[in-house]
Parts: structure tokens; sequence; C-alpha cells
């Protein structure tokens, strides 16, 4: 479940559910950026200062490796991000749709929105490229159904 940008286009295997973290992590890569690189954006923005409450007294401490290892945490199956500030401030750095996240990480799965499997686009977000703005079928999007995504 953790492979890297190796999604081979077409290939007709059940879609994968899409979660809050996972969304992320999509979200993430789309943007072409690793956890450390993010990390690194996210410090210099100053807004991960003002989370004063990560949940150890380790990741208290603002370094950069702190962020990136919280990034990593929200990225692991399951979890869901427990200060909503913190999202937001991802948001302003990688496409994120907060509201998207947000229904991911706390509604009932028959009221999910619907986002790519492959890359995590979605109306709002939609993949841009020479192509023009991507749509959404049958759970992928038609830019990573041409194999456009990197
Ligand atoms: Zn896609
Ligand atoms: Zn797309």
């Amino acid at each position: 479940m953790l492979l890297p940008n190796t999604h081979v286009p077409g290939t007709r295997s059940a879609p994968m559910r899409m979660t809050a973290a996972r969304y992320l992590e999509l979200r993430r890569k789309a943007a072409g950026l690793s956890r450390y690189e993010l990390a690194v954006r996210l410090n210099s923005l100053e807004l991960a200062v003002r989370l004063s409450s990560f949940p150890s007294p380790a990741q208290r401490h603002r370094g950069i490796g702190a962020i990136a290892s919280l990034i990593e945490q929200l990225e692991r199956p399951g979890s869901r991000a427990k200060h909503p500030e913190l999202v937001q401030a991802l948001a302003t750095i990688i496409p994120v749709d907060v509201a998207i996240y947000n229904q991911l990480a706390n509604d009932p799965v028959d009221r999910h929105p619907t986002v790519c499997l492959s890359c995590g686009c979605s109306d709002y977000f939609p993949c841009t490229g020479a192509a023009g703005i991507c749509t959404l079928e049958r759970g992928t999007c038609t830019r990573c159904q041409s194999g456009a995504a990197q």
C-alpha cells in the first residue's frame, strides 16, 4: 500500500478505499514533495510554531524532523489529524481540500466525497496539464488513466 508513484495506468484491480491519511499522502505526492521537503516548508511558514500542543514533548520541539515525523504519522493508515490547524497549514502548501480531508476523517463512508484514488484530485483541485483539467471517471481521474501522472 505504500508503493511510490508506480501506479500502472489501466489496472483494474478493486479500487482502494480513500482515507484521510491516504488523501494527504497522495496530495503531497501530487505536489512533488517528500515528507522532509514538506516539513521544511511548513517549518518556514511559522504556522507550525503555533501548533504548540503536539502530542508528545519530543514533538513540541519545532525541529523539521519533528514536523516530518508528524506528517508521517498523519499519513499512517487510519490516522487523522488531532489538530485541524495542521491540515489547514498543509493546505497552504499542497493542494489539500480541508473539507474533503475532514469528511474522509469524520464522516461515514457513504458520505465520503469523490476523489481520484490514484492522485487524490477532486473537483476543487483537479489536475491541470497540457490536456487541460482532468475529470473523474470510475474512481480515477482522466489524467491518471492516461498515464500522464508522474
Ligand atoms: Zn488522478
Ligand atoms: Zn486528476
